[in-house]
């Protein structure tokens, strides 16, 4: 058995939809984050240095190089020949309609680009934003809008310095998906203030206004953050590895099968990492995910009781096979096809 025996995969997705294996390219486009500039707070959020999602350091080289370097890196591993140009670093949709077109027109004129992945912050998507990826997507191109929500908690973002709450996230979300754009949204496990409650319900809260795709991160502690001056003073306690895997395990159950899990753990590099340790142990965490799925004999929507979306608009937003929980069954009484193999490493590629 492998992780996605159990979970429903972007890769695994990808895949089938497209008959090869599509790996994300993680880019820099020298955006920079409202969040920290002024725009819509300074400081930015207490756990963010954007050098532990940044590869490529603070001057980021050209896209050309990123992807280059990004190809010949997943090329090592994998036999994947196609790939999303995956616009991760700071607020990728901070900047007017027009230049935001060009950069991201740049990158899929590369022939072996054949979408985009950008990730942004709730309050920063204006509905000409929205409009430009929903063109792509209708050029054809794969097309998927990354929303940082981490908590649905407006006490909680407010904690951390967001600088946004539920109700921008909501209505993105909402004109998003309007527009068939795919959804994914971050969640962030041990955020300062939070439990197991807080987990159950921002998913509850995600779920209720809809969403395609996940991401769970478990929270770092990385130098240079007001989130490392609280750790050191003994003010939060980051979660325990056993602990991460639980509560992402008791997520995973809850989410319909039709959604897509982008990623379920993330790491941070060595250099920058404080705590937890286990944090820069990626492979640790997704086989302790997988064996803890093993052990409660459970799968990716087996507790979802009976949330299970659109599906006919599953099925004309993605017009490929998904896993869809009817009926009140649960996902593992529905047989959803779900081998992929070597899943594990398309689902790290970003
Ligand atoms: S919104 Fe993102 S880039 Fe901006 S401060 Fe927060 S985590 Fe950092």
């Amino acid at each position: 058995m492998a992780l996605s025996d159990y979970i429903h995969t972007f890769g695994q997705y990808l895949f089938e939809r497209h008959g090869e294996r599509i790996h994300k390219i993680a880019l820099d486009a020298g955006f920079t984050c409202p969040n920290r500039d002024g725009a819509k707070g300074v400081g930015g959020c207490t756990f963010c240095n954007n050098n532990s999602f940044n590869p490529n350091g603070p001057e980021p080289q050209t896209l050309e190089s990123q992807c280059d370097s990004g190809r010949r890196a997943i090329a090592k591993r994998t036999r994947a020949k196609k790939f999303i140009a995956y616009f991760q670093a700071y607020t990728n949709t901070y900047a007017d309609v027009a230049e935001l077109d060009a950069l991201y027109r740049h990158a899929l004129t590369r022939h072996d680009i054949v979408g985009l992945s950008v990730g942004t912050r709730p309050d920063c998507v204006s509905g000409e934003a929205l409009d430009l990826l929903a063109g792509y997507r209708e050029e054809g191109f794969i097309v998927w809008l990354e929303l940082g929500l981490q908590s649905a908690f407006d006490e909680t973002l407010r904690r951390v310095n967001r600088g946004h709450g539920l109700k921008e996230y909501r209505e993105v979300a909402v004109a998003a998906r309007q527009r068939g754009i795919p959804l994914c949204t971050h969640l962030i496990l041990g955020l300062p203030g939070e439990d197991e409650s807080h987990y159950h319900a921002s998913l509850d809260t995600v779920l209720d206004i809809g969403v395609d795709g996940l991401k769970l991160h478990p929270l770092h502690v990385v130098k240079h953050t007001v989130l490392a001056n609280q750790w050191r003073r003994g003010e939060y306690r980051p979660l325990q590895r056993e602990e991460y895997i639980r509560h992402a395990c008791d997520l995973i159950e809850r989410t319909p099968e039709h959604i897509m899990f982008h990623r379920v753990t993330g790491t941070a590099s060595k250099d920058i990492l404080l705590a937890p340790e286990w944090c820069s142990q990626k492979w640790s965490v997704l086989n302790g995910i997988e064996q803890e799925l093993a052990r409660r004999g459970s799968r990716q929507g087996c507790l979802a009781q009976g949330r299970f979306m659109e599906a006919t608009d599953r099925t004309s937003l993605f017009g490929g096979k998904v896993g869809i929980a009817v009926d009140g069954k649960s996902a593992a009484e529905c047989q959803v096809p779900f081998r992929h193999p070597a899943e594990e490493e398309i689902l790290y590629a970003a």
